[in-house]
């Protein structure tokens, strides 16, 4: 006999299986009981199907790692033809063909200099390799070891949720419980002006963001391991969009200060800002590059962190010397993921992915426009494929909503109904559609988001 696990489960079943044992990320676990979310079994291009055969568009790329759609022909193929011939094997002792096409592939298609490529298995473990190979470089770095101790960060950063990258994050409600097993850090201000302090106009705020990283950078330069940030964008945060040329601005800081700019590619790099990498944009090479989301197209597990040849050299040397990188994950460089990034880079090409953003990014800009006179729409922010539309209770004031509302959580609701999945990020309604998604869908997403911003904010005092 089969144990009930194994064989056909009524939805029911499943929910209360849910309820009884799956501890969910990120969520108020007494509120989730309720709420009945859907319990997904399929995906078939841009949509996911639950138990009950519903079927909801994925708005938000499943949390923004989804690039090609779901259950894509040439991805799937890709992965099979893997798992016929071995699904893992260690990087550490071996290599194994898929990931050294993968590491070529990366270093063709990222900025200059890259030619490195350091496997792991999410945006965290991404990040946290760049931290500490950061470290490591300076305490052994040929013009003589220096026991540099602190990162430059940027406020409100997101760099993931393990404890290195929680110490260089800066979003205060997922991280200030931690705040005594974090290592201690700058922060420069992110250049951003929804909201600006009273002696500021929007203008001199820019300003002053753009010359307080440079004094920061000036003043602790011998002290600075790294400059931490997301380029253009940042996502977690709210959707935040930097100026034009902050970017190029730190990374012409860090040169000078000989000090190594990290740029987290996680959420912003394979299109999603129109580019296949964002510091493309601004023709910057970081000397560290974090990828993992969408690196697989957004089917399996892997990340990336690409270095310059100059950092990896600091860890060349006689064995006894001590001088490696002391790191690895069990499924680091995992064959099945490998299989499936590279799929994923071919179908760039072969859908020709970064025209389609072009495309379903302008039609984007038309049908969000409507929003930029809602009474309860502070700010729509977008770049490329991410958008974050600001929910307030006053427009005019930028007054935010009572968080007890979770208002942002009630579009996602009145989304649900319409069949489209959303999930916003305090109030900021987020939509994140897939790099390929055609532009009927990227219409029809919207549409719902508007109806749906209208519906869970109509009748809230
Ligand atoms: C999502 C994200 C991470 C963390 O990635 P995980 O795979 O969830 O660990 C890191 N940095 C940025 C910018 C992200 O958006």
């Amino acid at each position: 006999m089969t144990a009930p696990e194994f064989g056909q489960v009524p939805t029911d079943v499943l929910r209360q299986w849910d309820n009884d044992h799956v501890w969910h990320p990120f969520t108020p676990m007494l509120g989730w009981i309720d709420e009945r979310a859907p319990i997904i079994v399929r995906g078939e291009r841009f949509d996911l199907i639950d138990a009950d055969g519903r079927r909801y568009l994925d708005g938000i790329s499943s949390l923004w790692c989804n690039v090609h759609g779901h259950a894509v022909p040439a991805i799937d193929s890709a992965v099979s033809e893997q798992l016929l011939k071995v699904s893992h094997s260690t990087l550490l002792g071996l290599a194994s063909e898929p990931s050294i096409r993968l590491a070529r592939a990366l270093v063709e298609r990222a900025p200059e200099g890259l030619t490195k490529v350091f496997f792991s298995d999410s945006g965290a473990t991404a990040v946290e390799v760049a931290l500490k190979m950061a470290y490591q470089y300076h305490r052994q770095k040929p013009e003589g070891p220096e026991d540099r101790d602190t990162f430059l960060c940027v406020g409100n950063a997101y760099h993931g949720d393990t404890l290195g990258t929680v110490s260089v994050g800066g979003i205060d409600l997922f991280h200030r419980c931690y705040k005594h097993l974090l290592f201690a850090t700058l922060t420069t201000p992110s250049p951003v002006a929804t909201r600006v302090p009273t002696d500021h106009t929007r203008e001199s705020w820019l300003a002053f963001c753009f010359e307080e990283v440079g004094r920061l950078i000036r003043a602790h330069q011998s002290r600075i391991v790294g400059v931490v940030m997301e380029p253009i964008v940042q996502g977690a945060a709210g959707i935040l969009v930097h100026p034009p040329g902050f970017l190029r601005h730190v990374r012409q800081l860090c040169t000078e200060y000989d000090i190594p700019l990290i740029a987290d590619e996680v959420a912003v790099g394979f299109g999603r800002t129109g580019t296949l990498f964002a510091c493309e944009q601004e023709s910057v090479s970081p000397d560290f590059l974090c990828l993992a989301k969408g690196i697989s197209g957004g089917y399996l597990p892997v990340a990336a962190t690409l270095t310059t040849n100059r950092i990896y050299s600091a860890f060349l040397g006689d064995p006894s010397e001590g001088r490696t990188f002391f790191h690895g994950h069990t499924y680091t460089g995992n064959a099945l993921g490998c299989a499936a990034a590279m799929a994923s880079l071919q179908l760039f090409e072969d859908n020709r992915v970064l025209e389609n953003i072009q495309v379903t990014s302008m039609r984007i800009d038309e049908r969000l426009a409507v929003l930029r006179d809602h009474p309860h729409v502070g700010e729509v922010r977008k770049k490329g494929l991410m958008i974050g539309i600001e929910l307030v209770r006053d427009r005019d004031g930028l007054i935010p909503y009572d968080a007890k509302l979770r208002l942002g959580h009630q579009v996602t609701l009145a989304a649900r109904k319409r069949g489209v999945i959303l999930r916003p990020l305090g109030d900021v309604v987020v939509l994140m559609p897939a790099p390929a998604m055609p532009v009927d869908l990227v219409d029809r997403l919207c549409g719902v988001a508007i109806e749906s911003i209208g519906e869970a904010t109509m009748d809230v005092p």
